[in-house]
């Protein structure tokens, strides 16, 4: 038998046999008929193609298993079993041992979970170990490497001290792929010299955050980040930047001190005047309303939600104290213009009083001279008609005068109630007077507020609309006083269990709308099943007997675009649902 040696060879021969034993070409005649011409056996054919196949879809997200694609693809280019075997059996070796690290950085994390840091509060701790399992995705080097990172930052932060600012030890990454590199050889490598890490996180500790004084949420996450990126330098960023990050670093803390600073100077101000002028107007009760919501406003940390609803707050009071005070005006100048005229009215009565008086002396005088009868009853006709005319007179003026006290306690009413008034709007109008949330008008415009906030954040905000079971019946049982003492027990419950982000108002009668900030529409049924928890666990006392309040609600999350009545419409029809589903639940929209 001829020997054929090249492949295009053994494929020509191949092809004439099957066509003399007239065999159909099928690929594994084929293939069967190859070897018998090539003289090999069909066990150790090498399937490379396929092999290739496999090495186009290895990850190659780690250096380990960058350095296993590389073997892999080594040993099928050589198209010999043996180098394949090895890299497979040094894969397995190296995933073993990484498994096996996994037992000691539980341990360590542990332990540092449960240590008291002086800075570093478990809140924040639990945060860290969040962001590093999402951001981890599913590949366990890169999950171990930064858990241990973790760990190292934890460890090295002092009790009672602050955080360190002085890098934290290098990460131990036992999947054995990176082991500790020069930073001369790291920077060839282009990765993140450790220093670099370690000024980043005293960036964000001393400088960012310093900034950030009012916003613990953000701070939280600037420190966060600081704590990662010393434990795990990233990649591809230049050292150069060192010598910069520290120098901003140092501006950045002298800049934060100077305005936070400033920003307690101001405020200490604003509090002085705030209080010399409730001082000065102890008398003028509409102004004290307005000096207590700006002493509130500034006793707390200064949060942009706080201040809105304080300029809103003012914005309001000052309007309809304007208003009132126009109208009290209006009615002390009538007033006034009311007792000029009685003034006027008594001078008159004095004046005709005095002439009457001028003519009965002159009266007097001439009965005295008087000579005859005739001249006598002259003087008589005289005072007759005097007489007359001051009797008239007498009898006008008392008529008037009547009138005129009759239209000055009008005046005098109307003012009272002016001033009650002018008093009671300090009582805040957007607000419902017997449970102190927002009322109506209130809600409509924190929503619309919340909307474009969510709209702006690209954030979800949901909406539940809750209506309290059975309330007539608490109305009809033990009087309208109780119900309202149940709304009230309602009202503080709900406070006492919402985030201060979230915020509740009085919707109608016993209907309360609630809005969350920043959360999907499973978290905000979650936070309504919670309230009802709450609403059991503490009971409202109606005439000294234990009476549970339960409530109905449906909840949605606003959609992007929707007008805010929409979304309301559709919670109460979530909320409808509940109702009709046997009462005391939850709906989503
Ligand atoms: P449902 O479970 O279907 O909601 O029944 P309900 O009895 O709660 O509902 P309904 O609408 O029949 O009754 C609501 C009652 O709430 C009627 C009204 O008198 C009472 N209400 C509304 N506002 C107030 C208030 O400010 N104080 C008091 N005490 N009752 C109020
Ligand atoms: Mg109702
Ligand atoms: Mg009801």
């Amino acid at each position: 038998m001829p020997a054929f040696t090249t492949s295009p060879e053994i494929a020509r021969e191949t092809i004439r046999r099957l066509a003399a034993a007239r065999v159909a070409p099928t690929p594994d005649n084929y293939r069967a008929f190859y070897h018998q011409v090539a003289g090999v056996k069909e066990d150790d054919c090498f399937p490379a193609q396929s092999f290739k196949r496999i090495v186009a879809t290895l990850p190659r997200n780690t250096p380990a298993q960058l350095r296993f694609a590389r073997h892999f693809e080594h040993a099928i280019g050589q198209q010999k079993w043996g180098p394949l075997a090895k890299a497979i059996v040094e894969l397995s070796e190296s995933t073993q041992a990484q498994s096996l690290a996994w037992a000691p950085l539980f341990e360590q994390m542990l332990e540092q979970l449960e240590r008291h840091h002086a800075e570093l509060t478990h809140a924040r701790k639990k945060d860290a170990l969040k962001h590093v399992l999402h951001a981890s995705g599913a590949d366990a080097a890169t999950l171990h490497s930064r858990l241990m990172g973790l760990v190292h930052s934890w460890s090295a932060a002092p009790n009672g001290h602050p955080a360190p600012l002085a890098p934290p030890p290098p990460p131990a990454d036992t999947a054995s792929d990176s082991p500790a590199v020069p930073p001369a050889a790291a920077e060839a490598a282009g990765l993140l010299a450790p220093e670099l890490g370690a000024d980043l996180n005293s960036f964000m500790h001393r400088g960012v955050s310093k900034l950030l004084a009012d916003n613990p949420t953000l701070t939280t996450t600037l420190e966060t980040l600081g704590n990662r990126l010393a434990a795990d330098p990233p990649r591809n960023m230049l050292p150069t930047l060192q010598a910069d990050i520290t120098e901003l670093t140092l501006k950045l803390e002298w800049a934060g001190e100077d305005q936070n600073g400033i920003r307690r100077a101001l405020i200490a101000l604003l509090q002085l005047v705030i209080e010399n002028i409730a001082q000065l107007v102890v008398d003028d009760q509409w102004l004290t309303g307005q000096l207590s919501i700006l002493q509130q406003a500034f006793a707390q940390p200064l949060d942009i939600r706080a201040l809105d609803e304080v300029e809103r707050r003012l914005r309001d009071v000052i309007d309809q104290q304007g208003r009132l005070k126009k109208e009290l005006s209006d009615a002390q100048q009538r007033l006034k213009q009311m007792l000029a005229g009685f003034v006027d009215r008594l001078a008159d009565m004095s004046r005709s009083a005095g002439s009457f008086h001028d003519t009965l002396e002159v009266c007097a005088d001439r009965i005295e001279t008087a000579v005859d009868i005739s001249e006598l009853s002259d003087v008589v006709e005289e005072m007759l008609r005097e007489t007359r005319i001051v009797q008239e007179d007498a009898r006008r003026s008392k008529d008037d005068l009547a009138s005129l006290q009759q239209q000055v306690e009008m005046a005098n009413s109307e003012i009272a109630k002016l001033q009650t008034e002018l008093h009671n709007t300090s009582e805040l109008v957007r607000h419902d007077p017997l449970t102190g949330i927002l009322n109506r008008k209130g809600l409509d415009e924190a929503l619309k507020r919340e909307i474009a906030r969510a709209q702006r954040r690209e954030s979800p905000l949901c909406i539940g609309l809750l209506d309290i079971d059975n309330f007539k019946r608490i109305n009809d049982t033990h009087g309208h006083h109780t119900g309202d003492a149940a709304l009230q027990h309602l009202t503080e419950v709900v406070k006492d269990n919402l985030r201060p982000q979230d915020s509740v108002g009085r919707y109608g009668g016993e209907e309360f709308l609630i809005l969350l900030p920043d959360t999907d529409v499973e978290h905000a049924v979650a936070a309504l099943k919670r309230l009802q928890r709450a609403l059991t666990n503490r009971y409202f006392l109606a005439e000294g007997q234990k009476m549970l309040i339960t409530f109905s609600a449906g909840v949605a999350r606003v959609a992007p675009d929707e007008a805010p009545e929409a979304a309301v419409d559709r919670a109460d029809k979530a909320m409808y649902r509940a109702k009709r589903a046997g009462k005391n639940r939850v709906m989503m929209a």
